[in-house]
């Protein structure tokens, strides 16, 4: 099994869901950017005061910050394995990353795109109903992930790292096309 992974794809692909199952049976760490600043929030402290308002609009929150969260989480962890759920988000972020992963000497493994149509997205997002998931915050994140995310789809395939998966269909049958893909 591969043990450093990165998860790519539009919010409401089920990344998150899929993230934590496959971090459980392998053992390895699940790093969401999206929960740890959620729980910041949460916690009410500065960097979360700071980035409330930003995620209740569906921008993206500073790159710097999240890189910080993410350094730290990473340096904690001593070398054992981990997935990245939801950073990159940047074409600079991905660049920080790899720098940051040459310096602890930790190449990713496997980037996982899971793709699905636009329409299922905004249904699932809908159902779930964060404070982040109203119709016109879901639009604009979907726009946010079209302009900034998606073109590290090319950044990973030129590195030869890029797998996709179909995310449409049960979360039992995704995650045994995840299990598939890795093992
Ligand atoms: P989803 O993928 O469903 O949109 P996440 O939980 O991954 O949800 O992220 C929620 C929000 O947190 C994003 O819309 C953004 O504001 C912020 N966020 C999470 N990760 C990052 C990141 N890597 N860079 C900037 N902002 C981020």
């Amino acid at each position: 099994m591969k043990s450093r992974l990165l998860f790519l794809g539009p919010p409401g692909a089920g990344k998150g869901t899929q993230a934590a199952r496959l971090c459980q049976a392998h053992g390895i760490k699940h790093l969401s950017t999206g929960d740890l600043l959620r729980s910041e929030v949460a916690a009410g402290t500065a960097l979360g005061q700071e980035a409330e308002a930003v995620m209740n609009r569906g921008e993206l929150v500073s790159d710097a910050l999240v890189l910080a969260i993410v350094e730290s989480q990473m340096k904690a962890l001593n070398g054992g394995g981990w997935l990245l759920d939801g950073f990159p988000r940047t074409v600079p972020q991905a660049e920080a990353l790899d720098k940051l992963l040459s310096e602890l000497q930790q190449p990713i493994d496997a980037v996982v795109l899971l793709e699905l149509d636009d329409g299922v997205l905004i249904e699932r997002l809908l159902a779930r109903g964060r404070a982040d998931d109203t119709e016109a915050v879901i639009r604009n994140r979907l726009e946010v992930y079209r302009d900034k995310t998606a073109p590290l789809i090319d950044f990973y395939k030129a590195k030869g790292l890029l797998t996709s998966i179909e995310a449409q269909g049960s979360m039992d049958a995704i995650a045994e096309r995840l299990e598939k893909s890795f093992s």
